[in-house]
């Protein structure tokens, strides 16, 4: 997503650099090539006319600022403008003082409402809620149990219609899955609707009834971003037909062209809230517009980074790894800690693909391959405990009983070993250096 957008913007900036000053003509240029990257990516038309209009305005404005170069300059205001049309602050979902808050979601077949109830369920899950998943789509017969696989896997309880009893009525199910939520003391009651393949008057009407039963502190538009600009017809629709107060992008994985995603916010008026990039159930995040908006401009997506390594990051076993990093005590026990560590953040490629200049890098980065993790761990498995605590009675021949038992060459083994030794005297060196290691605070 955005790959072409992405490469295109850098490119035009690039263009910039060296410039002592931007004439008038030099900004123009530049918009027209920004207006043709934004229109090839299928951002709607009304939406590109804002975006350029502001970045001249100010491009050739009194703001101009001393402390930046010309380039530097223009680099700030499109990346502002880019945050601006995406939504500007961070929106987080509004839940309801007194439980059950009620998130209802609304969209096209399709457009992966019911993974994303999955999705939402354990992320809420995850932050100390109760969540009950709601089966309102009562009119395509796998609906229901595909909610309940997903509620199943994201360790939910899903609430139906009893099977047996023909096809329910979605406001009546609706209705009683508050009161259940009551009963059962849930917090947070998302439901799931019908969508249909394109927009049409039954189907609004239903979501809106839905809508009135149950009162939702957000409705949630879910879009699909690869259908581009159809995601902005199907956006007003829906509002028009339900009003939401908030959307969902998903399929950002898919190698659109990032257009709907771009569009969608400043079309409805309302704000993007999470965003979905995979079938799987951790997929999914919430949308932070400044972030997305460096990602596209190719500066990488630091705090992304920075909150997933938090996350992926044991505290307490990287304080013991660093106490030993003094000493040269680190094992190789604690090197596969790291390296697990490591695996958790995501596959090792869209990690480096975070990163500010990735964009230039990604024949490199297509060599960076997580089945080269993988081996390094399953070799430092393949040693016995005491081997992984005092690498240095690893000898020839338990360097070959290493490489029979983890299917590899001895040359691999050989590799990993030498190299760990290097970084661990490395480690050592800058420790030293630092002042970290037993008996510093700088570790705490
Ligand atoms: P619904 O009809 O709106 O409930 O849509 P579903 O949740 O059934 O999703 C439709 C299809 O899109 C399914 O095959 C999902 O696995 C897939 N899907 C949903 N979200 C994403 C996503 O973010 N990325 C990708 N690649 N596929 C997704």
């Amino acid at each position: 997503m955005f790959d072409t957008l992405s490469d295109r913007l850098t490119s035009v900036l690039q263009n910039l650099r060296g410039k002592g000053k931007l004439s008038d003509a030099d900004i123009d240029a530049s918009a027209r090539e920004i207006r043709i990257a934004l229109l090839e990516a299928d951002v709607a038309l009304p939406v590109v006319r804002e975006f350029i209009k502001h970045v001249k305005e100010r491009a050739k404005g009194s703001e101009v600022s001393q402390a930046l170069n010309p380039a530097q300059q223009v680099i700030k205001i499109v990346n502002e403008e880019l945050i601006a049309i995406l939504g500007g602050e961070t929106r987080r979902l509004n839940l309801a003082k007194n439980p059950p808050s009620v998130i209802m979601l609304a969209g096209l077949q399709g457009s992966g409402k019911t993974t994303l109830a999955g999705k939402l369920a354990l992320w809420l899950k995850k932050q100390g809620h109760a969540p009950l998943l709601v089966a309102c789509d009562l009119q395509r017969p796998n609906a229901v149990t595909q909610l309940q696989v997903v509620g199943e896997r994201a360790g939910v309880t899903t609430f139906a219609p009893e099977p047996g009893n023909g096809v329910g009525d979605p406001v009546d199910v609706a209705r009683r899955s508050i009161e259940e939520a009551r009963r059962a003391q849930h917090d947070v009651v998302i439901v799931d609707t019908a969508g249909r393949l394109g927009v049409d008057e039954e189907l609004m009407r239903q979501a809106a009834d839905i809508r009135d039963a149950v009162t939702p502190d957000e409705t949630l538009f879910v879009v699909d971003a690869m259908i581009g600009q159809d995601a902005v017809t199907t956006a007003e629709a829906f509002r028009d037909g339900v009003g939401f107060s908030g959307v969902v992008l998903t399929k950002l994985d898919g190698d659109a062209r990032g257009g709907a995603a771009l569009s969608v916010r400043h079309v409805t008026g309302e704000p993007i809230l999470f965003a979905s990039n995979g079938e799987k159930l951790e997929d999914f995040d919430v949308f932070h517009p400044d972030r997305m908006a460096s990602r596209i401009l190719g500066m990488g997506d630091m705090l992304t980074l920075i909150e997933q390594a938090e996350q992926a990051f044991d505290q307490e076993k990287a304080e013991q790894a660093a106490a030993k990093l003094g000493t040269g005590e680190l094992t190789l026990e604690d090197f596969l800690e790291q390296m697990q560590a490591v695996r958790r953040m995501g596959p090792i490629g869209n990690l480096l693909g975070m990163l500010p200049g990735a964009g230039q890098m990604k024949d490199q980065l297509a060599q960076v391959d997580d089945a080269h993790l993988d081996r390094l761990q399953a070799i430092i498995r393949g040693m016995t405990p005491a081997e992984r605590a005092n690498p240095k009675m690893i000898n020839a021949s338990r360097r070959q009983r290493i490489a029979r038992g983890s299917g590899v060459t001895v040359r691999d083994v050989n590799d990993l070993v030498n190299r760990f030794f290097e970084a661990r005297k490395m480690m050592q060196q800058m420790a030293g250096r630092f002042g970290f290691g037993p008996g510093t605070s700088a570790t705490k």
